[in-house]
């Protein structure tokens, strides 16, 4: 589909970095995972994404990833229509924090901490809109939780050693 309609990846299959196969909300595939995986509503179940609206995002290996998770938190923060607690203040905690990380400017316990936060807004909420604002966030530190290290790790390497000073994320 994305060769026969839309050009292929930018730079070739093995450019590719990473697909959100079913819109925003669904958590995104690494390339390993996209080499085999079928296209369909089973399939994608199976490796805990989904084909949700089918509106699929290719990102090439130029992709900032975590800061477009972060863009795609900001979204659903926007969007939230405060009616509900764990949405209203968990869409912006989650956006905030994966600004810090996108910098590198946060911790590794804070990774665990945003994971759980976002599992305690999965479920928990009227409407679907808390599930898709936290799935995008547990595909990123499920599939790439290692460059969120490394680059937590650069960030303190090139402040000399110094880590995060503690931040309030309100
Ligand atoms: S989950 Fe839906 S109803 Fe609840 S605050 Fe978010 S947008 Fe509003």
């Amino acid at each position: 589909m994305i060769d026969t309609h839309c050009g292929g990846v930018r730079g070739g299959w093995d450019n590719l970095k990473a697909i959100i196969p079913g819109g925003s909300s669904v958590p995104l595939l690494p390339r390993e995972i996209c080499d085999d995986v079928l296209m369909d509503f089973d399939a994608l179940k199976e490796v805990r994404s989904g084909l949700g609206t089918a509106a699929v995002i290719v990102m090439d290996k130029s992709t900032d990833i975590v800061r477009a998770i972060s863009r795609i938190s900001y979204f659903y923060k926007h969007e939230s229509c405060g009616q509900c607690t764990p949405c209203r203040e968990g869409t912006g905690w989650m956006w905030r924090v994966l600004e810090r990380m996108a910098e590198g400017n946060s911790t590794t316990a804070e990774i665990d901490k945003l994971l759980e936060v976002s599992t305690q807004i999965e479920g928990h909420t009227i409407c679907a809109l808390g599930d898709a604002a936290a799935w995008p966030v547990q595909g990123l530190i499920r599939h790439f939780r290692g460059e969120i290290e490394e680059r937590i790790n650069q960030y303190r390497e090139d402040r000399g050693g110094v880590s995060m000073a503690s931040v309030a994320a309100e």
